[in-house]
């Protein structure tokens, strides 16, 4: 094998390599917010350059690619938000109810946080299930499941 021969295959393995990374970095299975705009840009180049695509049209497809997943990335993360938001507000309400009683169970005064439920945010603040079961008998009857 002469060296120019021996040198092409080892280009042609080496961006077969960097093609199948790529291509696993861009996987539709790859979870939308774990996936990367600019391997989905770098392959787009590859793929089209290695096909005979002219070299502008090429660069104009991989920044199409790459803007494509990062519009992407960014409504996925405004839906999380949203949804975040709601069940924040969701846990608030249901909480400003729950808080109109002592617990029974950690024996804290009305309009204080239950006691040991975790000092985080976010659904750790949930109230011991025995207030929120009494504070609904109080309020409508209604024995929440
Ligand atoms: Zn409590």
């Amino acid at each position: 094998m002469t060296e120019e021969s021996f040198n092409a295959l080892k280009f042609a393995r080496d961006l077969a390599g960097l093609q199948a990374d790529l291509e696993d970095a861009t996987n539709e299975w790859v979870p939308v917010d774990q996936q990367n705009p600019a391997a989905s840009g770098l392959l787009t180049v590859i793929n089209e350059l290695t096909a005979g695509t002219e070299p502008t049209t090429a660069v104009a497809r991989a920044v199409d690619a790459y803007n494509t997943v990062r519009r992407r990335m960014r409504e996925h993360e405004n839906a999380t938000d949203a949804r975040r938001r709601q069940e924040q507000e969701e846990l608030e309400a249901e909480e400003a109810i729950t808080r109109k009683v002592q617990c029974p169970f950690c024996g804290v005064e009305a309009g204080l946080k239950c006691r040991g439920t975790g000092a985080s945010g976010g659904l750790k603040n949930r109230s011991h299930r025995d207030r929120f079961r009494l504070a609904r008998q109080l309020n409508d009857g209604a024995t929440p499941v």
